[in-house]
This record gives structure tokens, C-alpha cells and sequence, in this order.
């Protein structure tokens, strides 16, 4: 069978893409090389659905992050999936970091950002009682919300399935060959015809790229986690950042759209297929979380995960374009 769009990899963005593509007469699968969706990044995440005023004006990733606010509350009552606009807050912890502050909540503006304003310590104690009484300054975006990432990435191939759309689990593809205005996107001996390919493949990106002569480089980004049970849901209920320093950056303490609290991640480059937690990262997120709320109950950790982050060495912003050959 010839589809119109081969779509390479069933995590949160190949299975919106499909969900997008069944809304027009076209045939579109979906290839995904484990044996089920979203078991790549889109299962171990924040789920943050991020208010926009962190990435740089003009890039693609302001523009998507304003955007991904407006549509989720949409998106997720159309697919039923739990969601919560609760708000991110970005704590400073000195004048330094709330000029840094200062500095996201101009960026914000730019970037449309809504919501958005800055507050003081006490406001921001007022407003979450476990915070540090260290706090001093804070950024509040109250259109950030979570969204549960693997319970998204399913329904939204489930509602492409039922549209029409096919997925082909256990393919990991290997090769892609064009002739004729065709590809045959090939997994060993078995092989799809498209008409158009999209490389939503994550960490296995590169690879796709490399097989039509693109070249990216994914370097990947390991990020440890603490799960904690969901009687420690309510012990804040914002997202809760800090300023990006020497302290880290993007230890958060956040709820779950499913009510647990989160605690994590860590960034360190690593391998693929590094999916290991250790010790000494759990540690680093104790002592980071610690400069936000020494209420976290850590007896009450009920997993511990890692996320792999496609982290590309060619472009800090979002990649979404034609392959140039
Ligand atoms: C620690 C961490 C925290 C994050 N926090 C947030 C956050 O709070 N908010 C946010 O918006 N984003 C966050 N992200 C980013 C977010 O998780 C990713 O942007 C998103 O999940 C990427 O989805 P994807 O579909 O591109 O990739 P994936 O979910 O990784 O899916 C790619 C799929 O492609 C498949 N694949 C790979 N190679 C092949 C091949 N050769 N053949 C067939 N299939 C293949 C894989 O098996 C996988 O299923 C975070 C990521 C990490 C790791």
C-alpha cells in the first residue's frame, strides 16, 4: 500500500501529526521502532506546557510555547486528557537573579506571553506556603500549565487510528530510498511506500536525517527524576523553577496533571539509550530542590525515572523544515 505521509517515530509530536493529517483525505502511518507509543521522551518529561517567556525572541520555540498555551486547553478537552493551568513561578533568591527575572519577564512580553508578572518574596510565600523564606523575588505565568505527556501522545494516536491513520509498531527503520517521486521508507526485509516522510524520531532523529544525506547532530541530554506519592500532591501548586545559575538550572517542584508531585530533572549529556538513575543525581536534585522548599517528604518517592532530551548540537531553537536534499 502507498501512503501520502510515512510518519517515523510515535512519540507526542509523530502522533499530533498524524491526529493533524486525518483531519484531510490523506493515508498516513505512523512507523514506530519500539513496540508502543510514546515510549521515548514523551513518557518522561515535566509535562510542562511552558508559558513562553524563556526562549529567545523570535525563535520558533517563543512562538510554539505562546501558541502551545492558547490550543492545549482545546486540545486536551477534545482528547480527553488530564490537564491543569496552574502557573509556573521562577524563583530568585537575590538581586542578582531578580534582575535576571526582570530580564525573562521583558523577553515574555516580547514573545506575547500572557499572565505574566513579577512579584515579591513575601507575595510569592502568600501564595505558596512552602517556599523558602529565602525567596525574594519571583515570576509569575499564570497560562503554564501540566499536561500528563504519555496520556496526550496515546490519545492523540488513538483519535488519528480512528480517523484512519495506521501504526506499524516493532519497525525501526533503517533505510530510505527515493525513486521516481516515491520513498520506501525500509525496516529490514519489510519496507511503506509515502509520498512524503516526516522525522519526528527524537533521539533517533539524526539518524533518519543521515539516511536522506541530512546531517544534525543529537547529543543527548540525560534528565533524573523523583516521582512522589500523590499524598504530596498539594505541597505546591505552581510549577515551581529557579533562576538559571550556578545552582543548576530547571530543578523544578511541580504537581502532576495526575496529582503526584515531581521533583527533578537533572542535565548531564550522555549516551543513547542511557536511561540510568543514580545516586548521585537524585542527590543533586535533594540539594537544588532544598534552595525552593525543604518540604519535600522524599520518604514519599515512589519511582524514580530518566528522560532523554534530543538535544541538538546544530540549533538551541525548535526544528521544523524541509530536508535540504
Ligand atoms: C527530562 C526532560 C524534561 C522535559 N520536560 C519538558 C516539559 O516540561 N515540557 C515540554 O514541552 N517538553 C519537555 N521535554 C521535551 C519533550 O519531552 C520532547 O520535546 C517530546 O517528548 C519529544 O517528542 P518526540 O515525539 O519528538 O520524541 P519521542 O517521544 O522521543 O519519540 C520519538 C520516537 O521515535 C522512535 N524512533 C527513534 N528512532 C527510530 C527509528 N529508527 N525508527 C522508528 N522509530 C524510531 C522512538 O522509539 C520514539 O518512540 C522534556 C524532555 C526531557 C527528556
Amino acid at each position: 500500500m502507498k501512503y501520502d505521509v510515512a510518519i517515523i517515530g510515535a512519540g507526542v509530536v509523530g502522533a499530533l501529526t498524524a491526529r493533524e493529517l486525518m483531519k484531510y483525505k490523506l493515508r498516513v502511518c505512523v512507523l514506530e521502532a519500539k513496540d508502543d507509543v510514546a515510549l521515548g521522551a514523551s513518557r518522561a518529561n515535566s509535562g510542562i506546557v511552558h508559558g513562553g517567556f524563556d526562549p529567545v525572541e523570535g525563535t520558533l520555540k517563543a512562538k510554539l510555547n505562546v501558541e502551545g498555551t492558547r490550543i492545549m486547553k482545546t486540545l486536551v478537552k477534545e482528547l480527553d486528557v488530564h490537564y491543569k493551568q496552574n502557573g509556573s513561578m521562577v524563583l530568585a533568591f537575590c538581586e542578582e537573579e531578580k534582575a535576571h527575572l526582570e530580564k525573562l519577564y521583558a523577553r515574555g512580553i516580547a514573545n506575547g506571553v500572557p499572565e505574566l508578572y513579577l512579584i515579591s518574596g513575601e507575595e510569592a510565600r502568600a501564595k505558596e506556603p512552602a517556599l523558602s523564606e529565602n525567596v525574594y523575588a519571583a515570576l509569575v505565568c499564570d497560562s503554564a500549565g501540566i499536561v500528563c505527556p504519555y496520556d496526550l501522545t496515546i490519545a492523540a494516536m488513538g483519535n488519528a487510528m480512528d480517523n484512519g491513520a495506521e501504526l506499524f509498531c516493532n519497525f525501526p527503520i533503517t533505510a530510505i530510498d527515493y525513486a521516481d517521486g516515491v520513498y520506501t521508507v525500509r525496516s529490514g526485509e519489510k519496507s511503506v511506500e509515502a509520498s512524503y516522510v516526516i522525522n519526528s524520531a527524537g533521539v533517533g532523529a539524526d539518524e533518519i536525517a543521515a539516511m536522506v544525506g541530512d546531517k544534525y547532530t543529537i547529543t543527548p541530554k540525560k534528565g533524573e527524576y523523583m516521582l512522589l506519592d500523590r499524598s504530596e500532591g498539594n505541597l505546591v501548586k505552581y510549577t515551581i523553577f529557579q533562576t538559571p545559575g550556578v545552582f543548576g538550572k530547571g530543578i523544578l517542584v511541580s504537581p502532576t496533571a495526575d496529582g503526584n508531585l515531581l521533583v527533578g530533572p537533572t542535565s548531564e549529556l550522555t549516551e543513547k539509550g542511557d536511561l540510568t538513575t543514580t545516586l548521585a543525581g537524585l542527590d543533586k536534585i535533594k540539594a537544588i530542590a532544598a534552595r525552593s522548599t525543604e518540604k519535600v517528604n522524599y520518604r514519599k518517592v515512589i519511582t524514580s525515572f530518566t528522560g532523554l532530551r534530543s538535544s541538538c548540537a546544530d540549533s538551541e531553537d525548535f526544528i521544523i523544515e524541509f530536508s535540504k536534499n
